[in-house]
């Protein structure tokens, strides 16, 4: 029976509860100085201490660098039109993502220079915010060490070094553009700032993209790493990098045969574990691994594999689209899918069970992305929290967002008000937003 398939991806409520306190016991130990070289979610502070208020202005460049797209940005902040941006998308070929951190960063300053060039601004001395959304351990506003790769991304050379020296030595080699990078940041952090310019409520960010990653606003007296000044604002955001949650084994009693997969084709081993269940990288292809499962026992397709014995074949946004069709009546995009992936005779009921398939596997993603939510909120515990949420999973998938709000509604007990909120190109608004939110405050 399909159920039997399914059923370990189907957790009770209180499993969820319980992956929420572990979740917090793993930030605590990331927070506390004794415990955070062993700690898997890394709590890294990240030099930005203030939200924006909404009065930032001036002229940015930004670069959005953690996904398959990267993109150079031209945005203008002003008070009285807000924000205007233009931006240009730059394929990253795989090449160059597991070819050498020379060649990356390279790449990365031809493009900067092919924008500059095709805005005419060459004449400009514009800062520039860089969105580069892997784990860092940073230093300075401008100073982020790469931790380790994830997502696809393995370029020799980088880890361990400031992301910054090394895009400004690209910089220099081309010798054709002046550029200063004056400030780096997650995406999450991004995302944060973008929805903070416009709902004051804003203090988590989110991601449900490529990956899976959260940032938080968190009082100073917690960040037992903080060894900077403590003056005002007493307070500093945080990215977690929840996405390794799970990597010492604690979310081991819920992983299915499908993650353990996952994880050992990966070219990250043993990493990201609680990220491997739930981002748009990796969704699409548990459900292939649920369905071969499922073909191999005979339960589907007459026992015919087509293109589903192909790895990463089936992608998260097939899941999306064949989850659209529920309550249509009809199985017009699962069909269509089907017949994409090379299956030429199948049935209503093959139909329906992709569509339990997907749907199981993007609730557990859900869940566990608002158990997640949840855990930050409840650290914040204030009566309104917004939450702010960028990535294509979030944004496409048509439950994902009712999923996550029924949870994080019923897990939340405290009474209090929470939003969600979908953050409108966070990682290039956030970049600009985190250079001028540093530039007011040096002008203080
Ligand atoms: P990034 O996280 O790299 O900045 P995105 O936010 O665009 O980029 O997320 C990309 C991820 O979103 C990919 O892994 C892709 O599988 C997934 N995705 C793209 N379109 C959809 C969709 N319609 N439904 C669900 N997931 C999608
Ligand atoms: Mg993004």
């Amino acid at each position: 029976m399909i159920d039997n398939i399914i059923k370990p991806l189907l957790l009770e409520d209180e499993t969820y509860t319980k992956i929420g306190r572990l979740l917090e016991q793993e930030m605590a130990k990331g927070l506390s100085k004794t415990t955070n070289p062993s700690a898997k979610v890394k709590m890294l502070p990240t030099y930005v201490r203030a939200l924006p208020n909404g009065l930032e202005e001036g002229n940015f460049l930004a670069l959005d660098l953690g996904g398959t797209n990267f993109r150079v940005l031209l945005i203008s902040l002003s008070k009285e039109s807000g924000v205007r941006m233009e931006n240009k998308i730059y394929p990253v070929p795989e090449k160059i993502m597991t070819g050498t951190g020379k060649e990356l960063f390279d790449h990365i300053a031809y493009c900067i220079s092919d924008f500059i060039h095709e805005h005419n601004i060459q004449g400009q001395h514009l800062p520039l915010g860089f969105t580069f959304s892997f784990p860092c351990k940073q230093e300075s506003l401008s100073v982020g060490r790469l931790i380790s790769w994830t997502k696809g991304f393995s370029c020799s050379d980088v880890e361990g070094e400031n992301v910054v020296d090394l895009l400004h030595a690209a910089i220099k080699r081309r010798n054709d553009i002046s550029v200063e990078c004056v400030a780096i940041l997650n995406d999450t952090v991004g995302c944060l700032m973008s929805c903070a310019y416009l709902d004051h409520d804003a203090e988590i960010g989110v991601i449900l993209g490529t990956g899976t990653n959260a940032c938080y606003m968190e009082k100073l007296d917690k960040v037992e790493l903080w060894d900077q000044d403590k003056a005002e604002p007493s307070q500093v955001v945080i990215n977690t990098e929840w996405g390794a949650f799970g990597d010492d084994g604690c979310l081991d009693f819920i992983r299915t045969d499908y993650d353990f997969q996952i994880d050992e084709r990966s070219l990250n081993r043993g990493r990201q574990l609680f990220e491997k269940m739930i981002s748009g990288m990796y969704m699409g292809e548990i459900v292939r691994l649920v369905v071969v499962e499922c073909v191999r026992t005979s339960l589907m397709f007459s026992g015919v594999l087509g293109r589903f014995k192909e790895r990463d074949c089936f992608k998260t946004k097939y899941v999306s689209a064949v989850e659209k069709d529920h309550g249509r009546g009809s199985f017009e995009n699962t069909k269509r899918i089907i017949e994409q992936m090379g299956i030429k005779e199948f049935t209503d009921s093959d139909c329906s069970a992709l569509f339990r398939i997907c749907q199981a596997v993007s609730i557990r993603a859900a869940k566990l992305s608002s158990a997640a939510i949840v855990t930050l909120m409840n650290r914040i515990n204030r009566p309104n929290i917004t939450v702010a949420v960028d990535g294509s999973l979030f944004r496409f998938h048509p439950r994902f967002e009712g999923v996550m709000k029924e949870t994080i509604a019923e897990m939340y007990n405290f009474g209090h008000q929470f939003k969600l909120m979908l953050s409108e190109d966070g990682s290039g608004k956030g970049a600009a937003l985190v250079a001028a939110v540093a530039h007011r405050l040096k002008n203080n």
